[in-house]
């Protein structure tokens, strides 16, 4: 019999596929609060049930391939999935400063992960390394969940420690969208890694009719949504898949999404010198997220080697913004985070490829 994942079973399944069913608590317990590398460790299980979980379960499914540290703290991980392939994750480390009780000043760091949904891409985006490599496989519920146990453990991150996922990684999200809300709820479950929805979001190219089915879920979770263009020509352009789900379509499907009414939805811009980083752009922009509670965040273009398209000039990027802020849109710059090690999506591991 071939081993199964134990990270692809949320605990409801677990305590169907063990007995007694009760045990699925504690093994959660073991294998995302306490950080249990072997089912030996698990000392108040009985011990046949030990050798039992070991036969038919892979408790960790990633192995870390490499790993690369920018001077800014961002760490970006390669990890290698049981069948050889890889695909990538990104440790965000943001210094936040807060008063405490008595108004002494303490540091501390924000912690955000960057997860993979899938290994390669179906969508094609011509701004986009994963999209180089073409569609390889979707990531299961487990593999999607690993990342970010195995980001916390290699860090020492204390497993109640608070942080937030971002599926902006290789992939498209809702072209996996089972393995999707399963991986968003097992982050959730209280006995393991126990982080919330609203902690969660989505990020997508934008196919309408998947941002509708996960609206329907109602899990919770926030989505971001991979502008990048404000008419359908140019949109088509840099992401083919614009042809079958305009941008029209993804506005209305936004309107239509369960939303936090203290939230807003995130609208991802990548800047593109001569592009895109117009003010005509910026105009039209404006119109288009009329009644929509938006936030829009700017993203530095990061060229990578064959493509022709440049990174945008900051004083374009900052007239851009503030043409927005003055119109009455929420508009924030997007720091390239690790830019020295390329960690824009899919770049560590072509790195690796190339290297092969
Ligand atoms: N497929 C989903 C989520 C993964 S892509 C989506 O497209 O939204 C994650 C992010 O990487 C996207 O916001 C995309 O704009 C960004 N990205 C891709 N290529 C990039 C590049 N060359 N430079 C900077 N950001 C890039
Ligand atoms: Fe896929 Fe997102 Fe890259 Fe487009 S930007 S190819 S949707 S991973």
């Amino acid at each position: 019999m071939e081993k199964q994942i134990l990270l692809d079973l949320t605990k409801e399944e677990l305590s169907q596929a063990i007995k007694p069913s009760f045990r699925a608590k504690q093994i959660y317990n073991w294998v995302y609060a306490q950080y249990a590398n072997s089912f030996e460790e698990m000392q108040n299980l009985p011990k046949a049930m030990r050798a039992d979980l070991e036969e038919r379960f892979i408790l960790n499914p990633l192995k870390i391939a490499n790993k690369e540290e920018s001077s800014d703290g961002t760490i970006k991980y390669l990890f290698e999935l049981p069948d050889g392939k890889t695909m990538e994750s990104v440790l965000l480390r943001m210094k936040k400063e807060e008063r405490d009780i008595e108004g002494k000043l303490v540091h501390h760091a924000k912690y955000t992960i960057c997860v993979s949904t899938q290994v390669g891409c179906k969508v094609g985006c011509s701004f986009c390394l994963t999209a180089k490599g073409g569609f390889v496989r979707d990531l299961t519920a487990g593999e999607i969940v690993a990342q970010v146990l195995e980001i916390k453990k290699d860090n020492n991150i204390a497993p109640e420690r608070r942080m937030n996922i971002v599926y902006m990684g290789m992939g498209e999200p809702l072209d996996n969208l089972d393995n999707l809300a399963k991986a968003i709820k097992i982050f959730a479950d209280d006995d393991g890694l126990s982080i919330s929805p609203k902690r969660q979001t989505v990020s997508t190219s934008g196919l309408s009719t998947k941002i509708d089915a996960l609206g329907k879920m109602d899990l919770g979770v926030h989505i971001a949504i991979s502008l990048h263009a404000v008419d359908d020509d140019l949109r088509t352009e840099l992401i083919p898949m614009n042809k079958a789900y305009n941008i029209q379509s993804i506005i209305d499907a936004v309107k239509r999404f369960p939303i936090d009414t203290r939230k807003r939805v995130m609208f991802e811009y990548l800047v593109i010198k001569d592009v895109n980083d117009d003010i005509k752009s910026a105009k039209k922009m404006i119109k288009l997220l009329s009644g929509i509670k938006a936030k829009v965040n700017l993203i530095y273009f990061n060229p990578f080697p064959g493509v022709d398209y440049k990174r945008p000039e900051p004083k374009d990027m900052e007239r851009f913004a503030q043409y927005l802020i003055d119109h009455g849109l929420l508009a924030t710059i997007r720091e390239s985070k690790g830019i020295d090690i390329s960690a824009a999506c899919g770049q560590l591991r072509e790195k690796e490829l190339e290297a092969l």
